[in-house]
């Protein structure tokens, strides 16, 4: 989209742990909730090369420890890759989701009623915080992942019901 309406695209993984448990409509109802719009959705087993490509500064910003604990975590299962659109979607799709770190995130968010895990913990045990669900942190990251994830012709435009109510 990317024009002076507001509308925007943005990026969502609901991540392995997410499909494993089974709670993957949950969180889409989360979304649907707030009437931001599935504009292309594909089940992907991530592998090496995707890791790099999507989170190609994890290891400058986290170092390679926490980097291969989440090559580990995001390869142990499919991911459900999804882009979503409405007014201001980058950051609602954030506000939906979470901090970071579940012990942080309030009560409501994705990661403070899904899962409780802390930093702490994850760092003790060399292992990824497990949180659900990524969400493009920006506008450039998400037209930058969007292009990692779909193709121009794999997001697909059709009229919601919200569209009807103007969002
Ligand atoms: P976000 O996903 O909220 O944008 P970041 O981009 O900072 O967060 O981190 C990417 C992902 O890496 C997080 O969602 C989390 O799964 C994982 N992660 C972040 N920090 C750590 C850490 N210290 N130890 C293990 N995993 C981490």
């Amino acid at each position: 989209m990317g024009n002076d309406t507001g509308v925007e695209q943005t990026l969502v993984l609901l991540k392995p742990d997410a499909v494993a448990r089974g709670v993957v409509g949950r969180i889409l109802t989360r979304f649907e909730d707030a009437m931001l719009k599935i504009v292309a959705s594909k089940m992907v087993w991530m592998d090496a090369e995707l890791m790099r490509r999507h989170y190609f500064d994890l290891e400058d910003r986290f170092g390679p420890a926490v980097y291969k604990a989440m090559a580990v975590f995001m390869q142990s299962g499919p991911v459900l890759a999804l882009v979503l659109e409405g007014v201001d979607a980058v950051a609602c799709t954030r506000k939906l989701v979470g901090p970071t770190y579940p012990d942080q995130a309030p009560p409501g968010t994705i990661r403070g009623d899904f899962a409780h895990m802390s930093q702490a913990y994850a760092n003790a045990r060399g292992i990824a915080v497990a949180n659900l669900v990524h969400a493009s942190g920006n506008t450039d990251e998400a037209k930058h992942e969007i292009a990692v994830w779909f193709a121009a012709d794999e997001i697909v435009e059709y009229p919601s019901a919200a569209e009807r109510f103007e969002r």
